[in-house]
């Protein structure tokens, strides 16, 4: 779609591959959803997938590989130590960033561990753009805690701003002087940060937190997972970016990071992770723990079949017609629900297209779940399986009270190259009714809270009966229909 006009006029993300693998999907019937959901304790984490006809839980291992990543993971090189599946990675992973050291990880939150273990001691503090689930939970696990420095923009839900993923450099400098460089473990970057709608960050901004971490001697640490999407937006948005290729945007970012690590279930297109080092040092630091946790150095707990598709989807990372498709589509779909008055974050950016759950089900209080209440009452009306971005997704404080979310969200993701345009169009169909029968929609409450990680096994009742209803007026105005 970046460069194809459509002769109408109309801006259609048109697909730059074609299919051929299929899989079947279900959609089984709205009452028998209500009852999937019920037994799922109205958490999408829970249901099962032969029940789920559009899976938008996540990106997560579930993006569509190539042909050439399916040929590659046939010529795999099976050793435990040196294998030439690994020396191809390696030298995909040098070539591309820059960075001279590897270690491989069985996935991104393995890398989160290890770079903890290392550089977090008790007391530190990590700043960064935004925290994610894992990252978050293995800084505070080594006696860390985490400080998000987003610029005022990134938390306001609608906004025209390109760049809100981008760190307030005041507030880091700010950060630093009051606590002392020596309290700070490293400053992380997350591309595409993804707890707040997948929003990018600028190449002028990382390049101004490099000064600040010049100027106290910091590391700086780049969360890669969404590397794809923010390059993307780098190359559309960014003034100066304009003609350079989608490789050299990577070579300058990287050149401006110590660290890069990332989750290959996202990067790449495959499964696995890793953590690219600039020096010898930090290498030699880290290296030990990766027998202990993941595997042999050359494979990290990574099959030799996925590090070769995840060469390959490196590669075909550089591609813009490859990392177009996910924002586009996803474009597509916000425009859509903009348009139809459906509250939505704005700009659309990559990962997923984000419901604001906030706005959409305003009379249910934060204190009753909005976001995870909306995803229940989504997977009802259309059997499309989201994910609960809110105050579900926040653990409580020492003191057992509710931390409520700076947003409540219902993120669908879209997994590049999976969904059709016409499945697109059912999504924003079924929210477009959902959005039009809202006030049928009630709160949530536990009855199973675990400690840790709550928004993966926790179970959820409806507060009233509201789920019913709903029910009867989906059966009321679509008939018969699915
Ligand atoms: C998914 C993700 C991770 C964790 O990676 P896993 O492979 O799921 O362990 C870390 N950071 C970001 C930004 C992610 O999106």
């Amino acid at each position: 779609m970046s460069t194809v006009k459509f002769f109408s006029g109309e801006d259609v993300p048109l697909e730059m591959h074609k299919v051929r693998i299929v899989q079947k999907l279900n959609l089984p019937p709205v009452d028998y959803r209500l009852k999937a959901i019920t037994e799922a304790g109205n958490n999408t984490f829970l249901l099962q997938n032969r029940d789920v006809f559009m899976d938008m839980l996540t990106d997560s291992g579930v993006n569509a590989m190539s042909d050439q990543q399916q040929a590659a993971m046939l010529v795999a090189d099976d050793s435990y130590a040196g294998s030439e599946t690994y020396n191809r990675l390696e030298t995909k992973l040098r070539e591309i960033f820059g960075l001279h050291y590897f270690l491989p990880t069985h996935q991104g939150r393995a890398a989160e561990n290890i770079l903890s273990q290392v550089l977090v001691k008790a007391g530190m503090i990590v700043p960064m753009n935004y925290h994610f689930t894992t990252t978050k939970a293995h800084i505070t696990l080594n006696g860390g805690s985490v400080e998000e420095i987003i610029t005022d923009a990134g938390l306001e839900v609608t906004s025209e701003h390109p760049f809100k993923g981008n760190m307030d450099i005041g507030k880091l400098t700010a950060l630093v002087e009051q606590h002392g460089r020596d309290k700070i473990a490293f400053v992380r970057m997350e591309a595409g940060t993804n707890l707040i709608g997948g929003q990018p960050f600028s190449l002028q901004n990382l390049a101004d937190i490099r000064q600040v971490c010049d100027r106290y001697n910091l590391l700086l640490v780049l969360d890669a997972s969404l590397l794809a999407d923010n390059l993307y937006f780098i190359k559309e948005r960014e003034e100066r970016c304009k003609s350079l290729s989608i490789r050299e945007i990577t070579r300058q970012m990287a050149a401006l990071c110590d660290i890069i690590y990332f989750s290959a279930r996202k990067l790449g297109c495959a499964r696995g992770g890793g953590i690219c080092l600039k020096t010898e040092e930090l290498y030699r630091k880290m290296r030990g723990l990766v027998p202990l946790y993941e595997g042999f150095l050359t494979y990290g707990g990574m099959s030799v079949r996925e590090m070769e598709a995840l060469t390959v989807g490196l590669e075909e990372t550089m591609d813009e017609d490859m990392i177009n498709q996910g924002p586009q589509f996803i474009r597509y779909m916000v425009d859509e629900l903009v348009k139809r008055g459906i509250p939505v974050i704005t700009p659309a950016g990559g990962l997923g297209c984000h419901l604001n759950a906030m706005e959409f089900l305003r009379h249910v209080p934060q204190s009753q779940y909005p976001a995870g209440a909306l995803a229940s009452a989504l997977y009802i009306a259309s059997g499309i399986r989201g994910m609960e971005r809110g105050t579900l997704s926040e653990q409580r404080d020492p003191d057992g009270n509710e931390v409520f979310a700076n947003m409540e969200l219902l993120r669908l993701a879209l997994p590049r190259r999976v969904f059709t345009l016409s499945q697109v169009k059912y999504a924003i169909d079924r929210i477009t009714w959902l959005h039009e029968n809202r006030g049928l929609v009630g709160g949530l409450e536990f009855i199973e809270e675990p400690e840790i990680l709550r928004f993966f096994y926790g179970r959820l009742k409806p507060i009233s009966g509201w789920q019913e209803k709903l029910l009867a007026r989906f059966q009321q105005d679509f008939g018969d229909s699915l």
